[in-house]
């Protein structure tokens, strides 16, 4: 096992992390921006180090930065959480050659599936059935794309290679439409990913997200954890999570997840990993792979009664997963309520000085925060602040200690979308479940103040 690790991330993660150091007897170094100088988990760190000023491009996006804490702390790894670096293949690649483990995938996986367009052509080899869609990305020729999009049958999505975080895709409804949405897809795409090239997919009308947790090791050896249901989403960002997913067949399910671990024992993935895939009418499309551990993981944490986060550091030290397929059993029912600072109408980002902090507890519910009384909430980075996990034998169980739970939060000092989700656990279609990926949407659209 290492016995020091450098966790270049912020916030909620950046904690969770250093819980799973500690666990394990590891050192835990901790980068920070001068606008998290005074984070309670800096303070807790054994070491810490600042990499820069506020802005993410001059502190947790800078590579040159990062590597050097390592090497001014002797660290043998670096953990990249989620976001920022966690999926840059260049930088995984860059820390593996100044001599440091990089507790993820290698730098090829990270490339491959990075790049949705190779990621789709791998995963068509390997058998995980994808959305319809264009064979590889667009070509530039108008008549072609034409042919394409009348092949694929509207309404169609336009969406970028180097995409992610729900931006860089528009759906088209008709012909007239499509040419436009191409040429302003690309520019964004370029502008915003630095890669221009687009791939086009059918765009499915009521879907719902359901996604696959993968685990590997160095030694062939790989599991799926289950799956999540994070169809309750806003701007194709999620909200809502949970574990297992409600009212789909177990089989469908061990189906798709046998169809992961098999693409990735080809792939000869390492590390943790999760498989995206739209399901509607009984069929799972795959739509992307996430090379990191999700926001989402405590809720199959606590169906599996698998550490994720210190299996991952464990497979990355070359240890074999201390499970196999047998042993993953899922006993419950788990949701995530992600917390974010931001007006809960408007939504509209709310940083500022938290002046009461006061978290639920009991039976069941678990708090994944870094925030704390007198906390300032930074406006530098993602308005999320939090995260309330609960678990419960049966899916009704879960609902009703997570309005507990939420019943029992106060947050002063900023606006948090906590209105929200105690609206949403009282809401007679969420709680019957299986809603789609627009549910969350058309709700908002309707709700009334
Ligand atoms: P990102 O990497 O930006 O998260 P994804 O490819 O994972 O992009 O898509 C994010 C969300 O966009 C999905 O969860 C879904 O809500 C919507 N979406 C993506 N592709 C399609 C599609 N073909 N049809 C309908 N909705 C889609």
């Amino acid at each position: 096992m290492f016995k020091k690790i450098l966790i270049a991330n912020r916030g909620e993660i950046a904690l969770r992390i250093q819980r799973a150091c500690r666990e394990l007897g590891v050192k835990a170094v901790m980068v920070y921006s001068e606008a998290d100088r005074d984070a309670k988990y800096i303070k807790l760190a054994d070491e810490s180090v600042c990499i820069g000023p506020a802005p993410s491009k001059d502190s947790y996006l800078n590579m040159p930065a990062i590597i050097s804490a390592a090497e001014v702390t002797d660290a043998e790894a670096i953990h990249p959480g989620y976001g920022f670096l966690s999926e840059n293949a260049d930088f995984a690649e860059r820390v593996e050659k100044s001599g440091f483990k990089f507790i993820g995938p290698t730098p090829e996986s990270i490339r491959i599936m990075g790049d949705k367009v190779s990621a789709k052509q791998t995963m068509i080899k390997a058998g995980v059935p994808c959305v319809p869609g264009s064979e590889g990305a667009l070509p530039d020729d108008a008549a072609t794309i034409k042919r394409i999009a009348k092949q694929v049958g509207y309404p169609v999505i336009i969406k970028a290679a180097g995409g992610g975080g729900g931006r860089g895709m528009r759906v088209v409804h008709t012909e007239a439409a499509l040419l436009h949405a191409v040429q302003t897809t690309k520019t964004e795409a370029g502008a915003a990913f630095g890669n221009p090239e687009l791939y086009m997919e059918k765009f499915l009308q009521n879907p719902r997200h359901i996604e696959i947790q993968i685990m590997a090791d160095q030694h062939r050896n790989a599991v799926w954890l289950g799956e999540r249901d994070c169809s309750m989403q806003r701007r194709h960002q999620k909200v809502i999570e949970e574990a297992p997913a409600p009212g789909i067949p177990r089989k469908l399910i061990e189906r798709i997840g046998e169809r992961c671990v098999a693409a990735v024992k080809k792939m000869g993935y390492r590390g943790a990993g999760t498989f995206e895939f739209l399901f509607e009418n009984g069929e799972f499309y795959f739509i992307e792979m996430n090379t990191r551990v999700q926001v989402e993981h405590p809720v199959t944490e606590w169906v599996t009664g698998v550490d994720v986060v210190r299996t991952q550091i464990m497979v990355a030290a070359g240890e074999k997963l201390p499970f196999v397929q047998r042993d993953i059993q899922i006993k419950g029912h788990s949701i995530e309520c992600r917390i974010n600072a931001e007006d809960p109408y408007k939504f509209t980002p709310s940083p500022g000085r938290i002046t009461t902090w006061h978290t639920p507890g009991g039976p069941g519910v678990r708090v994944d925060s870094h925030i704390y009384a007198n906390y300032f909430v930074p406006p530098n980075y993602d308005s999320m602040i939090g995260k309330i996990i609960v678990h419960g034998d049966t899916r009704e169980q879960a609902l009703a200690r997570m309005r507990t739970a939420l019943a029992e939060t106060v947050v002063e000092g900023i606006n948090t979308n906590i209105a929200l989700h105690r609206e949403l656990m009282v809401d007679a279609k969420f709680m019957d479940g299986g809603t789609n990926i627009h549910y969350l949407e058309e709700w908002l659209s309707k709700r009334i103040r």
